[in-house]
């Protein structure tokens, strides 16, 4: 039983991986603190943490958040500043970029999927550059409602658009397997800036770009 549980979490997967991670050493994470707090943990909910599946565990998990919280060091604006002129004006939507961040309040993930909506103002930006700011945004303790409005501001900030609309959709597991418990339950929140904020037509229209709906 404890070895199936093992196999199935990847943990020796892990070890292997993280051995070889580059920059691993570089984190400004303080691995060794995590360690020994995660050792406490243990030792507080009553289990032994020198029981041989645990041995491991500490590291384990410091090396876990190291990668996790790694948006937590780095600026997203970096990927925000190589733009191009383009006399393009209509909308640019990325849909369904997914994501995984932690709530700040349980310390528990949350998974699920971004749509970055915009009209330029003259500066456009490469596709694959908004899933590179939802991936640091993301990796920090999060509250959804932040991370959306910080992705839509950034947006605003760099790229001077038209408009911005910033749509996530996330499930949240201090809901679903704590507290209410309510698996299946998905939180939306969104993030409306320029002509998505004072044009309904052009809410709807994002909207409907984004669910596909008439
Ligand atoms: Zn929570």
């Amino acid at each position: 039983m404890a070895d199936n549980t093992h196999a199935s979490c990847g943990g020796a997967d892990d070890d292997r991986d993280d051995a070889a991670a580059p920059g691993a050493a570089k984190s400004p994470v303080d691995q060794e603190r995590i360690r020994r707090a995660v050792r406490e943990i243990l030792s507080a909910i009553g289990e032994d943490p020198d029981r041989e599946g645990l041995l491991e565990t500490p590291a384990r998990v410091a090396r876990m958040y190291a990668e996790l919280f790694s948006g937590l060091h780095e600026d997203p604006r970096v990927h925000l500043k190589k733009v191009f002129t383009e006399k393009y004006d209509e909308v640019v939507l990325v849909k369904d970029i997914s994501f995984n961040s932690m709530c700040e309040h349980h310390m528990l993930p949350f998974l699920g999927k971004a749509h970055i909506g915009y009209i330029p103002g003259g500066k456009v930006l490469g596709l694959s550059k908004l899933a590179r700011v939802v991936d640091v945004v993301s990796r920090r303790p999060q509250v959804q409602e932040r991370m959306t409005e910080t992705i839509a501001d950034l947006m605003v900030e760099e790229l001077a658009p038209k408009g911005v609309a910033v749509v996530v959709e996330a499930s949240h597991s201090c809901m679903t397997i704590r507290g209410i418990r309510k698996p299946g339950s998905i939180c939306v929140t969104s993030a409306m800036r320029g002509i998505f904020r004072s044009h309904l037509s052009s809410r709807s229209e994002i909207m409907t770009l984004i669910y596909g709906k008439n």
